[in-house]
């Protein structure tokens, strides 16, 4: 049923924006000693190796952690500063490339259960039979025992029984392929009644800026369901401006080429006060760095509660 496979986009633009994102939600929500409980509901198979088939076939990390890594040496090089949630999310990923190397890209999954402290707890849901079983495997030879759980079934809708979290602190990724029309919906769905469960959690929702009605609605949607919720957000979105269009010259005039996506956004709900200045630091560094010659740009917007 499912054809997506995240081995083929990882370390992408898009992964660089949500993992930023993610490794600044953790940092900020460890600095409580309670024991938090993060939920990927949509998990992926964990972590990905860049130099293999997969994750070739397409290269996209080359123009995403690549030119990263690459600005980042440059900035040292001409003694300039590197943004604090760059260098926090560089530092998680290096964490995996001790021989630097970079031939290790963590997932979701993989860069929450390295900054997981012994009280926090780890709920992964994913549903593609493959991806499902690398996953498994991949956390059993962790050895983290229960604090890390896989769970084969519809991250939308095992979310439900895992809200309130016992500690009433909680970060919910949630990241769907979009490959189904009906996820759109399902992400307001699946964040009205999480928002009813768990008021005060905090939410990170990822989202392709693509040339489709509900892809365009959503970042709006986004928006007010947080304000019905009465909940404070924040909105960032990275557009890395054109790249390479694949198609004859006809299809491309006739706009029938297929153009990678370009753009990509997160909206966090309850996010820490730090995440909008973080970002605001971050993104122009970002924009630069994996920028192609035309087109890019940035945003963050916020509302308060
Ligand atoms: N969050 C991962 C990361 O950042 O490393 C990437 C996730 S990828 C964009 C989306 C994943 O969701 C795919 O592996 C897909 O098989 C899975 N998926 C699709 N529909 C799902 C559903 N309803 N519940 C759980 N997983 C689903």
């Amino acid at each position: 049923m499912f054809s997506y496979r995240h081995a083929y986009h990882a370390g992408n633009h898009a992964d660089v924006l949500k993992h930023l994102t993610q490794v600044a939600l953790l940092h900020y929500l460890a600095q409580k000693d309670t024991g938090l409980m993060v939920v990927d509901t949509h998990a992926g198979a964990g972590v990905y190796r860049l130099d293999q088939e997969l994750a070739r076939t397409s290269a996209e990390s080359d123009a995403g952690i690549a030119r990263l890594v690459a600005a980042e040496q440059a900035a040292i090089g001409q003694g300039q500063p590197v943004p604090p949630a760059v260098a926090a999310y560089l530092d998680a990923v290096r964490a995996f490339n001790p021989d630097g190397r970079w031939r290790t890209y963590p997932g979701s999954p993989w860069i929450s259960q390295s900054l997981l402290r012994p009280q926090d707890k780890l709920k992964l849901f994913e549903v593609h039979p493959t991806d499902t079983k690398v996953l498994e495997k991949q956390v059993t030879e962790l050895g983290k025992g229960k604090q890390i759980e896989v769970l084969r079934r519809n991250g939308f809708e095992g979310l439900k029984a895992l809200l309130p979290p016992p500690t009433r602190r909680g970060l919910v990724l949630i990241d769907p392929s979009y490959e189904l029309k009906t996820d759109y919906a399902a992400v307001i769905d699946c964040l009205e009644d999480a928002l009813r469960r768990f008021p005060t959690g905090t939410y990170a929702i990822w989202y392709p800026v693509i040339a489709r009605p509900e892809a365009h609605a959503l970042p709006r949607k986004l928006k007010a369901v947080s304000e019905r919720a009465g909940r404070g957000w924040a909105q960032a979105e990275l557009n890395v401006g054109f790249t390479p269009t694949e198609g004859t010259s006809a299809q491309i005039a006739q706009g029938r080429a297929h153009t990678a996506m370009r753009a990509s956004g997160i909206h966090v709900i309850n996010p820490p006060y730090t995440l909008a200045g973080l970002w605001r630091e971050a993104l122009p560094f970002l924009t630069q760095a994996l920028r192609e010659p035309q087109g890019a740009g940035w945003t963050v917007e916020a509302g308060t509660a």
